[in-house]
């Protein structure tokens, strides 16, 4: 399995819960082992926290709001070059690997 979606990275959502689908959000967390992704502000759920104690600080009750992780598969990567929803191929560049837009051909970790 090759992960081509990193921390940080720009998606739009192509698939999934209709409020989500065409949504653009950065990836806050990925989790190879399970072809998941967390997108920010996408798959947005709640749940109603109880008031505990932890480490000394008390965490007061009510309704937390927190993104839910998605199928990496329900995702595509945004260019930051082109702004287009696109595929990417990976290319070795110094020993490491270099991801390149199919659109434009732009590559897209070059700092
Ligand atoms: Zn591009």
């Amino acid at each position: 399995m090759n992960m081509k979606i990193r921390k940080g990275d720009l998606v739009e959502i192509i698939t999934g819960r209709e409020d989500d689908r065409g949504k653009r959000g950065e990836v806050i967390k990925v989790f190879p082992d399970e072809h998941r992704v967390i997108v920010q502000s996408v798959n947005m759920r709640t749940k109603h926290q109880k008031q505990v104690q932890s480490q000394g600080r008390t965490i007061k009750p009510g309704i937390v709001r927190f993104e839910a992780p998605i199928d990496i598969s329900n995702v595509m990567l945004v260019c930051p070059k082109c702004g287009k929803i696109t595929r990417v191929s990976v290319v070795r560049n110094d020993g490491k690997s270099q991801r390149v837009c199919k659109k434009c051909d732009a590559l897209m970790d070059d700092k």
